[in-house]
């Protein structure tokens, strides 16, 4: 069904996002639909350490691939990740010390991540926040809310909000117009982002009454989508993903490296240009962070290095995106395969893209 927007027997609310979330595959039905081998619904059974779901649609999109395929794994638990590695973390961002009102996590100078929900549309085995995301322990309220904007308001230093969870896009339409129309109303802020994977778990949710709630106010909105595969990118989302777009909503991707997902080169291209495709500017590659139970979901630095100079000047420059590792702490850190080989007192040794090495002037002459 890459193509139509209901497979053939879809029931007559296929489309309907409420109803999508209400008939969420989880426990034995989700097993019973991929025939889980017995050791992952045995896993599953007694409680994986993340909540598990999955939305009718995109079971539909993983089925076309198979129970091991590129999208399946990003969601259906697996007995693997009971194999713990030594440096996997709970909270592999160390985001917990940082927070500074409810919800509100301040690590760089000048931005916050504001945590709205705890929810999502289905859930990614290797969430970075799994400590956190569908315990029904942080969903914000009024008051909290309240508090968040009010620390915001109160903190000039802040250019932007990125506001992520939890899927935002899973607030009713009405309160997210709200608390952006808030945001928007703070004098110091120049832009407003929105992190999210509904339009690939659930792109019936973004709808005209939604592109209209997130057109830009005083200050624009940019919304980043999440996706790691091209095959997350049917027609149907690619349409959807145009109402965003043509409301004049600037939309970037971010990608997570994961093993049997997306770490080959081709697969990372034509994810890339599938989402420019789309009109979602590539943004970050993103290293899987050492989250607890992950390793079968991660590759090294260096396979992630090797990749970037697979897609660097062999691709579109629109296609490659900052390939980022996250350091406990110590934030983002974009890293690049290294291009200088050597230098003289007055050139540099620089590899280029097709392996040859070439001198470079770097002798400024002072005026
Ligand atoms: C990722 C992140 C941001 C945004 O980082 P950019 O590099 O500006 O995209 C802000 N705050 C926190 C805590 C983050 O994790
Ligand atoms: S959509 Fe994001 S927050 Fe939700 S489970 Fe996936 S990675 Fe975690």
């Amino acid at each position: 069904m890459t193509d139509a927007a209901t497979p053939d027997t879809a029931p007559p609310n296929w489309l309907d996002w409420r109803w999508q979330l209400q008939h969420t595959l989880r426990g034995p039905a989700l097993a019973q639909r991929f025939n889980l081998p017995p050791a992952s619904a045995a896993w599953m059974a007694t409680g994986a350490g993340f909540e598990i779901g999955v939305t009718p649609w995109f079971a539909d999109l993983c089925a076309e691939q198979g129970r091991d395929g590129a999208l399946a794994r990003q969601v259906l638990p697996s007995r693997e990740e009971a194999d713990i590695a030594a440096f996997e973390r709970a909270d592999p961002l160390g985001e917990d010390p940082h927070r500074v009102a409810p919800g509100v996590v301040h690590k760089y100078p000048d931005r916050v991540l504001l945590l709205v929900t705890d929810t999502c549309a289905s859930y990614c085995r290797y969430c970075t926040r799994a400590r956190w995301v569908a315990t029904q322990s942080e969903s914000l309220d009024s008051a909290a809310l309240d508090a968040a904007i009010a620390w915001i308001a109160a903190n000039p230093m802040i250019r932007d909000v990125l506001i992520s969870g939890g899927d935002p896009l899973l607030l009713s339409t009405r309160r997210l117009s709200r608390l952006l129309d808030r945001l928007a109303a703070i004098d110091h802020l120049q832009f407003i982002r929105i992190g999210t994977r509904v339009p690939v778990f659930l792109p019936m949710r973004v709808d005209a009454a939604l592109a209209d709630a997130l057109r830009p106010r005083r200050i624009p909105i940019y919304v980043n989508v999440h996706i790691n595969h091209y095959a997350e990118l049917p027609d149907f989302t690619r349409d959807r993903l145009a109402l965003l777009a043509d409301a004049g909503i600037p939309l970037g991707g971010q990608a997570v490296l994961l093993r049997g997902v997306n770490d080959d080169v081709n697969t990372l291209r034509d994810t890339f240009y599938r989402m420019l495709a789309c009109r979602v500017r590539p943004y970050y590659l993103f290293h899987c962070d050492p989250v607890i139970g992950t390793s079968h979901l991660r590759t090294t630095v260096d396979r992630g290095l090797e990749l970037m100079a697979g897609l660097v000047g062999h691709v579109s420059g629109m296609a490659v995106p900052k390939y980022c590792v996250d350091l406990e702490g110590g934030g983002k850190v974009p890293l690049w395969p290294s291009y200088i080989e050597g230098r003289t007192p007055t050139a540099l040794r620089v590899r280029g893209y097709d392996g040859q090495l070439h001198a470079y002037p770097n002798e400024p002459r002072e005026p």
